[in-house]
């Protein structure tokens, strides 16, 4: 029991840190959504405000698979037929056949020799690198790698050292360098989640190659949507099966629902089955998710429809951006930043697009680093072009009211500061 003085004292703290949170603008608000995920969704924002239809360009519904009938009747029919949950994790009395075959399945389509499941891939990242490396080994990461993956290696006793971000050069000395290692391991995202642009594979692989170092690939952005038949970044660089480790997740285009796994060379899997702590301490992937995630492999194996719509998409929007001159990373993903560099600007953007009804969300510090403020649109096949264009629509009245249009960085930092 905290004594009269000392509560104060804590809720003073903490009251005082919110206060700044909000005093620099950082502060996120909750926005209560009142419908399925999909391209058009019923928002509450601020609370208490009536629900309002807009369109969304701030999901990882890449494929628009979240709310599709055949998905819900799968998982609908999973849960029929093993039930709601397993009260056990996988090694007690938690896996079920379909846990198995979801495994197996993810094997085919990500190219690799096993697999195993996550309750997601935050999970898969943050047990990984202990479950397989120790003070013999080194982590070599490139500087942009997903919270989730420092996290892991963080809990990991190997070496740790980074290299600058896709900077092939600077991997290849920290390679040399580590060269007395038993094992170094190159750490990347396959797509960068905040600026959308894909780690160079086909060099990592070549220089991993040359070192006879391993390589692990965060493809959480990519499953699903990137490579010819979305089998992610390894497809799209040729370098299918040459990677060791790959983690990914079904939360966000296979799907949506929750779930992650680490695909790769069997040795390792094996290992991660054996001595990854978020398999043996936490519960077993839902069966519902289980079925849900099957049904989206099926659909995606039979045909690339909804990935090449997803590319047409995002092609057509980057068009329509540059046409209305906003400053847009370059990228070829269905992540696209629009450049705003301050903070209060990217909110206020973000909020005046909404009256125009149109959800997009500002991130800035410590989302990105500080004056990278952006808002991040995300492109969907579920998405008609009519939505597209009625969204840069909205894009240029609010970009008008701005000032921002047509203007460079300096400009922009200028007008508004950093
Ligand atoms: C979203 C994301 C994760 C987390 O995935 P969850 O399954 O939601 O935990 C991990 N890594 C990257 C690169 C991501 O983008």
């Amino acid at each position: 029991m905290l004594t009269e003085t000392k509560t104060q004292t804590f809720r003073q703290v903490y009251q005082e840190e919110i206060a700044g949170i909000r005093a620099a603008g950082l502060y996120k608000e909750e926005r209560f959504i009142h419908a399925a995920q999909g391209a058009e969704i019923e928002v509450e924002f601020p609370q208490g405000a009536a629900p309002r239809r807009v369109l969304n360009l701030c999901a990882n519904n890449y494929l628009g698979l979240s709310s599709h009938p055949e998905v819900l009747a799968a998982a609908h029919a999973g849960l029929d037929y093993r039930g709601y949950g397993m009260s056990s994790v996988r090694f007690i009395c938690g896996t079920q056949d379909i846990h198995r075959e979801l495994e197996r399945r993810l094997t085919g389509f990500l190219g690799t020799e096993d697999t195993i499941l996550f309750s997601s891939c935050l999970d898969a990242n943050g047990g990984v690198f202990e479950a397989l490396f120790n003070e013999k080994d080194v982590l070599i990461a490139d500087r942009l790698v997903h919270a989730s993956i420092v996290d892991g290696m963080r809990l990991c006793k190997a070496m740790q050292d980074t290299y600058k971000h896709s900077d092939m050069t600077h991997l290849a000395e920290k390679l040399a360098e580590h060269a007395d290692k038993r094992f170094r391991v190159i750490v990347t995202d396959g797509v960068f989640s905040m600026d959308g642009d894909l780690a160079r594979l086909d060099a990592i692989v070549a220089l991993a190659e040359k070192h006879d170092a391993l390589v692990f690939v965060d493809d959480s952005h990519a499953t699903g949507f990137i490579g010819r038949t979305g089998r992610g970044t390894p497809e799209h660089f040729g370098v299918l099966g040459k990677i060791d480790l790959i983690t990914t997740t079904f939360g966000k285009a296979l799907g949506g629902a929750s779930g992650g796994c680490v695909s790769g060379r069997r040795e390792l899997v094996e290992m991660c089955r054996q001595r990854a702590r978020p398999y043996l301490f936490s519960n077993t992937l839902a069966s519902v998710i289980v079925s849900g995630t099957l049904k989206v492999l099926d659909i995606i194996s039979e045909t690339t429809e909804r990935r090449d719509r997803l590319e047409s998409n995002t092609r057509y929007w980057r068009q329509l951006l540059a046409e209305a001159r906003f400053d847009v990373k370059p990228g070829e993903s269905p992540i696209v930043p629009v450049m705003l560099y301050n903070a209060k600007l990217a909110q206020d953007v973000a909020r005046d697009l909404f009256a125009e009804g149109v959800y997009v969300v500002g991130f800035f510090f410590p989302v990105v680093a500080k004056g990278q403020a952006r808002i991040r649109t995300q492109l969907s096949a579920a998405h008609e072009r009519a939505h597209l264009e009625r969204a840069i629509d909205a894009f240029v009245k609010v970009g008008k009211k701005y000032g921002i249009l047509g203007k460079t960085k300096n400009e922009i930092v200028e007008r508004y500061g950093l």
